[in-house]
């Protein structure tokens, strides 16, 4: 089954896209989760790394093609690639094309953070923007940030990555949550970092809720499975608190930055108020 599955929400039509896969150290993903439980729903290799995808998300309407995240940085060379495990057996830019599109066809790509796994693509290796006709859009937070990392933060910045869309004039930068177009719309998700924003589409009665990674894989959904990657980890706890009620109240089609394996959910909530993710597999053709 390829990875590229189209749905649609409304007036949009979206379509889930990998840029290959990769592995992280599991403890670092689940934080202060002990092994015992999170080895109960997701392998680990020799080193302890679970499997993990980096999964963009196309939207369209009217013409317009708007790619949320770019992928993983793919210029860190062997050592980069080897550290983290990069299996790089489909691309952003395979899954655009298997939709008729490429590169110059991208109108507005959204950062929801400058991670290099969720930015890395956006700048060509000749330090040009890898979509020519694109603006970007990011929180002024997190831009600034990411130009201004400290000892804790900094692993996770690649400036080669964003200066050039910088240098460029090329970030529309937003502050807080930010109506986009009609029904497309930036909301803050501070935690993982504290200018990380998700993307939300409402047509046609229907909701879906990029979630960057205050959701990282489904296997995240409690409260309590909180990546260690995070800045400010009880800030996350209550930006879960405050919106996977709605999330799952309201039924919105969850897609998550780094599921392995199911690239469209619903947040269900099971016994004594614990949140699931369970995958919602009802892909609808164009
Ligand atoms: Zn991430």
């Amino acid at each position: 089954m390829s990875w590229v599955q189209e749905r649609r929400i409304g007036e949009f039509r979206v379509t889930s896209l990998t840029d290959g896969q990769f592995r992280l150290d599991g403890g670092a993903m689940f934080g202060t989760v002990p092994k015992v439980l999170w080895s109960r729903v997701t392998d680990s290799d020799d080193l302890n790394r679970i499997p993990l995808r980096v999964n963009p998300l196309l939207i369209q309407r009217g013409g317009e093609n708007i790619l949320v995240e770019t992928g993983l940085w793919d210029q860190g060379g062997e050592k980069f690639d080897h550290m983290y495990a990069a299996e790089r057996d489909e691309s952003v830019f395979r899954g655009l094309e298997a939709v008729g599109l490429g590169a110059e066809d991208i109108h507005l790509v959204i950062c929801t953070h400058l991670h290099f796994d969720h930015v890395g693509r956006s700048v060509t290796a000749l330090g040009e923007p890898t979509f020519p006709n694109a603006r970007y859009v990011v929180q002024g937070q997190e831009l600034h940030d990411a130009r201004h990392p400290h000892e804790r933060s900094r692993a996770s910045y690649i400036p080669q990555t964003f200066e050039p869309l910088v240098d460029a004039g090329l970030f529309d930068v937003v502050e807080g949550e930010h109506d986009l177009r009609p029904g497309l719309s930036v909301l803050p998700l501070p935690g993982h970092t504290l200018g990380m924003q998700g993307v939300v589409l409402r047509s046609g009665g229907q909701t879906l809720v990029y979630t960057a990674d205050l959701l990282p894989t489904l296997n995240h959904a409690p409260l309590p499975y909180i990546m260690g990657f995070d800045l400010y980890p009880v800030t996350t706890l209550e930006t879960r608190r405050r919106y996977f009620p709605q999330w799952a109240e309201e039924g919105a089609v969850i897609c998550t930055p780094h599921d392995p394996h199911v690239p469209f959910a619903r947040l269900t909530v099971g016994e004594r108020g614990a949140f699931h993710a369970v995958p919602d597999a009802v892909a609808v053709s164009p």
